[in-house]
């Protein structure tokens, strides 16, 4: 029997604050893929979706139709000696990993979870904390399949407009049915990392200039309940690949789950602080380089399985903004003051460099300089207007939010952060459509 779209009131995002019906057709082959998508139309658009990661709203299509592209998760090919793997665009970074791993590959990039599909990194063009050495996941795509609603399915390789437009396209120029890219070499499963505190913003800044070139990945945790003249202080964690050690794959389960979803009370403003303080303080101690599994490393949040339950029912949001180099450290500090006396921050606060590697995508969301996220529970009005402060920063210091986090930014903080956008509409598939592409499009 052939894959239908059934109706669903459970559909959410990340973040889980837009709960609407959906229409969703899970495929398990790829020669269903063209059928799904030409029955989608300028009328009734759909949307191809992944894991859901997103926080926002630019993977929901409310009251339409979606393709659940989980179900196509095979490998195609892997070619051990080059690094090339072909993979069926459902299948996640933790799939793929559990095949290159074992033979000395690893992802050329990779976001903070591992729970992302194929698609999902192209469509968002994704980066890690390796982005001033590999620039991203774009970066490393060679070609890709994709279904455009006219019926023309087609192969799309870099140099090709359509490509460029698809890198960090949202999902928004056509379904994708697999991705070949380039995996990158490794000797170990392990990183040798290096935590340095800091006490103030502007040491982090000093910090990510002296070490760029000796450490292919680095990032801040940032505490943002401390303020004065301990404004942004935090740990700077850098490390690179161990030349040496075992190759061996995360392991995939038990993760630990959170039971059901907790008041948002559990996030208040005290439990917040100490537990930036105990982060910090516990940090702090450590002395020297340590070697660290690229799980912890790469992914300490994916070991609780449904994290974002935390934040209770009225869900949250992850404000993800890059400053560029000339605003980046007056601009990020007028950010942490204000999210910081607004006491509605939470533990999750990152800071990492970009570097000047020419973007892929006309969407791609890195650019050169300095990227701060913050997780905000939602309470409502209250959390609006403190986003909407914060969007005032970014305008003036000429920067631009993430759209794979964003589920409310103003249309015209989109169309000043990225000046390509009306480029990238004309490569829009007129049958494919999603909430946040409504938004910032109308
Ligand atoms: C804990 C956590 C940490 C994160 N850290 C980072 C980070 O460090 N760096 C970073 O860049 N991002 C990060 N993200 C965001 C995440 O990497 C992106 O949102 C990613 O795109 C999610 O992929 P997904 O498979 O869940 O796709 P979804 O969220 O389901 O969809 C994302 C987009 O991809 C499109 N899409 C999905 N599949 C297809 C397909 N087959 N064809 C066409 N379009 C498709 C959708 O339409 C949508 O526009 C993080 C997210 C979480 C939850």
């Amino acid at each position: 029997m052939s894959t239908r779209f059934h109706s669903t009131d459970r559909l959410t995002s990340w973040g889980r604050i837009v709960r609407a019906p959906h229409f969703v057709a899970r495929p398990g082959f790829t020669d269903e893929i063209a059928r799904l998508v030409s029955s989608f139309s300028s009328d009734d658009p759909g949307l191809a979706v992944g894991l859901r990661r997103s926080y926002g709203d630019s993977n929901l299509n409310p009251g339409g139709r979606v393709i659940d592209m989980t179900g196509l998760d095979r490998l195609i090919y892997f070619d051990s000696d080059t690094g090339i793997m072909r993979a069926e665009a459902g299948v996640s970074l933790s799939q793929a990993l559990q095949v290159l791993v074992p033979r000395g590959w690893f992802l050329p990039t990779t976001p903070g979870t591992r729970f992302v599909t194929l698609g999902g990194a192209v469509a968002n063009d994704v980066h890690g904390k390796n982005h001033q050495s590999a620039g991203t996941f774009g970066a490393s795509v060679m070609r890709l399949k994709l279904h455009r609603t006219d019926g023309r399915p087609q192969e799309i390789a870099p140099g090709d407009p359509l490509f460029h437009a698809t890198m960090g396209g949202l999902g928004l120029t056509g379904v994708i049915e697999w991705v070949e890219f380039r995996a990158v070499r490794v000797s170990s499963s392990e990183i040798e990392a290096h935590d340095m505190p800091f006490e103030h913003i502007s040491e982090y800044f000093d910090l990510a200039a002296s070490t760029k070139d000796a450490y292919e990945h680095s990032m801040a945790w940032v505490d943002c309940m401390a303020g004065g003249t301990k404004i942004g202080r935090g740990i700077f964690t850098a490390g690179n690949w161990a030349t040496h050690g075992t190759l061996t794959p995360h392991q995939e389960a038990p993760r630990r789950r959170v039971p059901m979803d907790t008041p948002g009370l559990v996030l208040g403003r005290l439990m917040v602080r100490s537990f930036n303080s105990i982060r910090h303080d516990l940090k702090s101690m450590r002395t020297g380089p340590y070697r660290q599994h690229y799980e912890q490393f790469l992914y300490p949040l994916d070991a609780i399985a449904d994290w974002n339950r935390l934040y209770g029912s009225e869900g949250f949001y992850q404000y993800q903004c890059v400053l560029p180099p000339e605003t980046a450290r007056a601009g990020t500090l007028r950010l942490l003051e204000i999210i910081m006396a607004s006491g509605q921050a939470s533990p999750l606060a990152v800071l990492k460099n970009f570097g000047p590697n020419p973007p892929v995508g006309l969407l791609s969301f890195p650019r050169e300089g300095t990227t701060l996220a913050v997780d905000i529970r939602n309470r409502g009005e209250e959390t609006l207007e403190l986003m909407a402060k914060l969007d005032g920063i970014v305008a003036d210091a000429h920067g631009r939010l993430y759209p794979a986090k964003d589920g409310r930014a103003p249309p015209g903080l989109f169309h000043a952060g990225y000046p390509k956008w009306r480029e990238f509409r004309a490569h829009v598939d007129p049958g494919l459509s999603s909430a946040f592409w409504r938004r910032v499009s109308a």
